[in-house]
């Protein structure tokens, strides 16, 4: 589903993450936001085409963390793409080394295919993407290096599984995950303006997303 003229929607099936394409429009060229845990592979590179983009020029994977349900498929888009794949610092190495600390593939039922990683992202970097640019935050709470990558001038926000919509935000039970890093990351992230809250798993928002974030917070304070 096209969310902006450079921004396309792939909903997580089951308990997939959701996937996004954000398409260079002088290029042509698709960088992509997470990847599912791969179960899905083949109908989502079949819808990427039914919404006109062309999969082989996928060059660059980005993901907001290491859970299987967002990075299982990566090994599917190395395969067929030979993407760039760019990995926030702190989990890096379970992408490069496996294992099941970060990963949970073993939780999903799955073995996790290791796979090289070719830039380290850290806070603040700057990430472009077509006309877009966005700033790497690093939102601890979900897990320690869980990332959003933020453009203020289009108010985009990917918020992978820190925040999601209807005042809803990630699980803190999973290894290196903080409730009271949460909050504060939820807090981090309200103080921003939001039109589009692209989150990891369940709806986006389109308008006005700053309202839901400001919603999280209440409920983090309150349930966590
Ligand atoms: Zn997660």
């Amino acid at each position: 589903m096209k969310v902006t003229e450079e921004i396309f929607y792939f909903p997580g099936i089951n308990f997939d993450s959701n996937v996004f394409f954000i398409k260079d429009n002088q290029s042509d060229e698709l960088t992509v936001i997470d990847c599912g845990s791969g179960f899905y592979f083949d109908r989502l590179i079949k819808s990427i085409s039914r919404d006109g983009l062309n999969h082989k020029n996928i060059t660059r994977i980005i993901l907001t963390h290491v859970h299987f349900d967002h990075s299982g498929g990566l090994i599917n888009f190395v395969r067929e793409y030979a993407p760039k794949v760019l990995v926030f610092h702190l989990e890096a190495d379970s992408i490069e080394k496996g294992g099941n600390g970060l990963l949970l593939a073993k939780q999903f039922g799955l073995e996790f295919t290791p796979t090289k990683v070719h830039q380290r992202i850290h806070e603040q970097e700057i990430i472009k993407a077509g006309s877009l640019n966005f700033k790497v935050l690093n939102t601890p709470g979900h897990t320690i290096g869980s990332i959003c990558l933020y453009d203020g001038d289009k108010k985009v926000l990917f918020s992978g599984d820190t925040v999601f919509s209807q005042g809803s935000f990630g699980r803190v039970d999973f290894p290196t995950g903080d409730s009271r890093q949460m909050v504060q990351s939820l807090v981090q992230l309200s103080k921003l303006d939001v039109e589009y809250l692209l989150c990891g798993h369940l709806n986006i928002v389109t308008k006005n997303a700053n309202e839901q974030i400001k919603l999280s917070v209440k409920n983090a304070r309150l349930f966590l």
